[in-house]
This record gives C-alpha cells, structure tokens and sequence, in this order.
C-alpha cells in the first residue's frame, strides 16, 4: 500500500488538510510541517495571533462566590474563529493528529517567546470512550509540543476523569455546561503537587468552566499557582501578564 500511495501521491496534487483546497509543495517546505499534513497558503496566512498585551485573560469572566482562584490567568494567543475553527474540527472529526501536532508546535512558538514558565504541563483528559474512538488527546498531543518548546514535562496521568461528561458543544447554556463539568476531575492519588507551578493545556478554552475546574482540584492538591494554556478560544476578559 505504501509504495502504491507513494505513487499516487505523485500524480494527484496534495490537497490542504483544513479547507481542501490545491496545497502548494514550496508551502510545504516553507512551514516543515509534520507528517502528511498539507496547508496552503491561504490557511498559514489566516493565522495571526492577538497582540501580544492581548494573550493573557482571565479564564473565568465572572469568578463564582468562594472561587479559591478567582484571578486564574489564561493564555490564548488565537480567537477561536476562521481558520482554528476550521483546524479544530479537523483534528477532531477527521482525526488529524499531524494537525494536532503542528497546532501545538504553533502554541509553543509563542509561548516561547512570550516567556511562559511553570514546573509541570498537565493537559485535560478526554473521557475514555472518546480518546478511544478518536484515537488521541489533542490536549496531550499539544500539550507535548508545549512541553518540547518549553522544556517542561507533561505529566499526562495526573488529572483523571471521575465521569463522563456530555459532549460540552451539545450544550447551549453557559450555566449547563458549568454544572456538567462540576466535579468531572480528581487528581491521580499518587502525585503531590505541593509547591508546583502549573500549566493546564487544552486545544480551545469556551466557557473557562473545563480549566478552571481542573484548577481547582490542581490547587487544592497544593499546587503553587495553576494557569491555563490554550491554542484558542473565546474568552475576553483582560487579565495581567503573569511573567
Ligand atoms: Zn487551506
């Protein structure tokens, strides 16, 4: 099969792996992009990153009574609109995990240059029976990026799912998908967090509701201070830049 791909390969142009359309090879050599992942020129061009006084947000707009971490930082660097729309859908409908990987290569660029520090990298799990049908985390496929660019480790294992939640795009209310996701994470019993500085990871931050929840139960394990790092999003309340 591979020498029969490889010689189709040679004969069908390579098409863009987010909108489809003819993908340029010089683009391809341009970018180094991982895999088998293909993007053309219009798609790399609709990247543009927020200003960078404009990264660091506050996860929750509107911290609840008794939040033990009202002032959560986030970082996100893309609004999730045009093409991280588009890209986020790909890697979860069509399972791109090479697009995964270069998302995370692009967060990690920025987080690089924006100075971003921390002890541990903990991305959010997937259920169970999600990562199994898709195959992979895209939080821990980028988190692993992060974590290369940074040179911090990932500790996958840490946050663990005490329940399956709905599908958080298949609710509509911002209080709905708080009460869903209430009490969805524990900490794996055989980490201490005592004194460690915290980078959450997700691919796309909606409500904040997700990552504040993991910092919460980060926090209360001992952690030094929690933060939240994700590719895009659409949170919009400014916060101070942490480093
Ligand atoms: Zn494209």
């Amino acid at each position: 099969m591979g020498i029969l791909k490889d010689a189709v390969s040679l004969l069908l142009p390579a098409r863009c792996s987010v909108c489809g359309r003819l993908a340029d090879a010089s683009d391809r050599l341009k970018t180094e992009l991982p895999g088998e992942l293909e993007l053309c020129f219009d798609c790399l061009s609709r990247m543009i990153p927020e200003d960078k006084d404009k990264r660091w947000l506050l996860c929750l707009s509107n911290p609840y009574i008794g939040d033990p971490i009202p002032s959560m930082p986030l970082y996100m660097p893309f609004k999730y609109e045009g093409f991280f729309k588009d890209a986020i859908a790909s890697v979860k409908f069509k399972k791109d995990m090479d697009l995964a990987v270069f998302l995370g290569r692009v967060l990690g660029k920025l987080a690089q240059e924006d100075n971003i520090t921390g002890d541990i990298i903990v991305p959010i799990p997937l259920s169970h029976e999600r990562q199994t049908e898709r195959g992979f985390n895209q939080a821990s496929v980028i988190a692993h990026e992060l974590s290369k660019a940074l040179r911090i480790p990932v500790m996958d294992e840490i946050l663990v799912r005490t329940r399956d939640t709905l599908r958080q795009s298949e609710l509509k209310m911002d209080d709905s998908r708080a009460s869903n996701i209430k009490d969805a994470f524990a900490l794996s019993p055989e980490w201490d967090m005592k004194g460690n500085r915290i980078l959450i990871v997700d691919d796309v931050v909606t409500t904040g509701h997700t990552l504040h929840e993991a910092g919460e139960v980060l926090h209360y394990a001992g952690a030094q201070s929690v933060a939240g790092i994700v590719l895009c999003g659409n949170r919009y309340v400014k916060n101070d830049e942490p480093f």
